[in-house]
């Protein structure tokens, strides 16, 4: 029956508070000052690099506190150039982690090295302990990822790295603004990734990536990389690609960026409402953080029991969450190339069966953030 039908339902929904998950129109409500920076960008005709994109990479270079940031069209690409920069490629492995976004596993598979999952903890990071055994002799890199906005344990990890002679290349997609001990994801290694991709925080009106280096040699690759390998219009020094940012979207994400430290205040004061809510249920665990990271929850992800009737119940009541991932990426078929089965990595499997994410966005207001704790109660104390 649809809403129209069943006036019952029409009833129940006029005096429940909806909690969307989207947030993007919202976030963009007010367009006319970055409309205003494009209006004076059309003017110049500077459409590819450029100012633009220069100052936006002085921006961001300073807000994550690292020497060198440049700007390329997506987080996929950001990790793929930052593997080709560090010279991985064929015969090559790559350990990650098997709870990552897909585009983790094609950045290390298209540049020809082959992906070697480990399993995560708790923290839904990389497990820093299983790591150290999964190096052999072809390990190239390790590509921890900061998944949900909280940050790995770089702290151990580097040493393991440093000791068996591997790069950490990071993938910080998730985790702009997040960091550990004061010093933030994607500075650690030998370089970070971002996206600027609309489903993370800091977003742009597209794709969009950042790389972040303090090794002057990778920036110099990094550039040519991005740009089909030109040193100037005429010379060109190695086979790279075009990967530009945009110069519009420099100018979108440099906007977002200035907002970052009230968005990530907002995620976090969401997120403690959401602790505090969920605090001694037995059914229901909240994300776990280290109490030296700054998580900055581009997703909060609780692990319940009941995982799919619990949605259910929260989508009845007008609540908007979502499953990151329902399937891990190491059980997708795509991937059945690299010989992984169900089992094999355990703690992946558990978040997969059980992990929500509730709506934390900088949008949601008291009461809506109540309502999702009440919701979520309500199903348990049934
Ligand atoms: C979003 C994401 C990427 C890829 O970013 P795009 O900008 O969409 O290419 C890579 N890794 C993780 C963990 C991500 O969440």
């Amino acid at each position: 029956m649809s809403e129209i039908s069943d006036p019952m339902k029409v009833l129940k929904k006029a005096h429940e508070i909806s909690v969307p998950y989207a947030y993007l129109p919202a976030q963009f409500a007010d367009p006319e000052p970055i409309l205003n920076e494009i209006r004076a960008l059309v003017a110049t005709g500077d459409f590819t690099l450029g100012k633009a994109v220069a100052e936006f990479e002085r921006t961001w270079a300073n807000f994550v506190g690292a020497r060198y940031a440049i700007g390329v069209n997506s987080g996929t690409d950001a990790l793929r150039l930052s593997l080709l920069a560090a010279g991985v490629g064929k015969g090559d492995e790559v350990i990650t982690a098997a709870n990552t976004f897909v585009a983790t596993v094609s950045a290390i598979h298209d540049v020809g090295a082959r992906p070697v999952f480990v399993d995560v903890d708790a923290s839904f990071c990389l497990d820093v302990d299983l790591v150290a055994s999964a190096i052999n002799e072809r390990t190239k890199a390790i590509m921890p990822i900061h998944l949900t906005g909280n940050v790995a344990d770089m702290d151990r990890l580097l040493p393991i790295a440093q000791q068996n002679g591997v790069l950490i290349i990071e993938d910080a997609c998730q985790a702009v603004g997040s960091s550990r001990n004061g010093k933030h994801a994607g500075t650690w290694g030998l370089t970070g990734a971002y996206s600027l991709h609309p489903l993370k925080f800091v977003n742009i009106w597209g794709d969009g990536g950042v790389i972040v280096t303090d090794d002057p040699e990778i920036d110099r690759k990094l550039r040519l990389l991005r740009n089909h390998g030109l040193a100037d219009r005429d010379t060109v020094v190695l086979l790279g690609c075009n990967s530009r940012l945009d110069s519009l979207q420099a100018i979108v994400a440099r906007s977002t960026l200035g907002h970052a430290a009230s968005i990530i205040e907002h995620r976090q004061a969401n997120a403690a409402v959401y602790d505090a809510g969920l605090a001694g249920m037995r059914e229901v665990r909240s994300p776990s953080c280290d109490p030296n990271v700054c998580h900055t929850y581009v997703t909060y992800q609780i692990l319940a029991e009941d995982r799919d009737d619990l949605l259910a119940h929260c989508r009845a009541h007008g609540i908007d969450v979502k499953i990151h991932y329902p399937i891990p990426v190491y059980r997708q078929q795509a991937l059945q190339q690299f010989g992984y089965k169900l089992g094999d990595f355990p703690v992946t499997d558990l978040q997969a069966r059980s992990t929500l994410s509730l709506p934390v966005h900088q949008y949601l207001t008291r009461a809506q953030v109540d309502h999702v704790v009440a919701t979520i109660r309500e199903y348990f104390d049934a």
